[in-house]
C-alpha cells in the first residue's frame, strides 16, 4: 500500500528501527512497528490481528509490543504481550501512548514513534530486564500493509 510505503523516507525508517535496537538493549521485551494506510474495522481490533499475524504472541515471555499506526484512520494503537501486562501499572500503555501523541499532534510521525519505542524500552527495562544471553525474537524492522 503505497501510503504506508511512503510515509516515512529511507532515513526515517532507518532511525526508528535503530530506536528499536536501542530499546531492546535495555529490555528483553520485542518491539515491532506496524504501518497502514487504511483499515475498515476497529483500530484496536485490527491491530491485535496484525499482532498475531507478526507472530508477536510467540515470545518465550509474553513480552512483545506492537506500535500500529493507521494513517488514513489518523488512529495509533499500542498492543502489549499478556507477559507485560501482568506485570505493569494499568496506565502503563496510556502513559507511553500520550507521549507518542504530544509529537503526532504537531505531524512529527517520527519523533512520537522513537519516544514511544524508547520510553518502552526504559519503562520495561524493570520488569524485563536485557539479559546477556538475550535472543532477537522478532525482526527489528517495520512492516507495512
Ligand atoms: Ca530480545
Ligand atoms: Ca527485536
Amino acid at each position: 500500500m503505497a501510503l504506508a510505503e511512503d510515509f516515512f523516507s529511507i532515513s526515517e525508517e532507518t532511525e526508528i528501527v535503530q530506536a528499536i535496537k536501542e530499546a531492546e538493549e535495555n529490555t528483553s521485551g520485542e518491539i515491532r512497528v506496524h504501518l497502514e494506510g487504511h483499515t475498515s474495522l476497529p483500530v484496536f481490533e485490527r491491530a491485535k490481528e496484525v499482532f498475531f499475524h507478526l507472530n508477536m504472541d510467540k515470545t518465550a515471555d509474553r513480552n512483545g509490543v506492537l506500535f500500529y499506526l493507521a494513517i488514513e484512520n489518523k488512529s495509533f494503537v499500542i498492543i502489549g504481550d499478556e507477559g507485560i501486562n501482568q506485570k505493569v501499572e494499568a496506565d502503563f500503555w496510556d502513559s507511553i501512548k500520550n507521549s507518542v501523541i504530544e509529537y503526532f499532534k504537531i505531524a512529527d510521525f517520527k519523533t512520537g514513534l522513537i519516544t514511544g519505542i524508547l520510553n518502552t524500552g526504559e519503562k520495561l527495562k524493570a520488569h524485563f530486564p536485557y539479559q546477556e544471553d538475550d535472543i532477537d525474537e522478532l525482526p527489528n524492522e517495520i512492516s507495512k500493509g
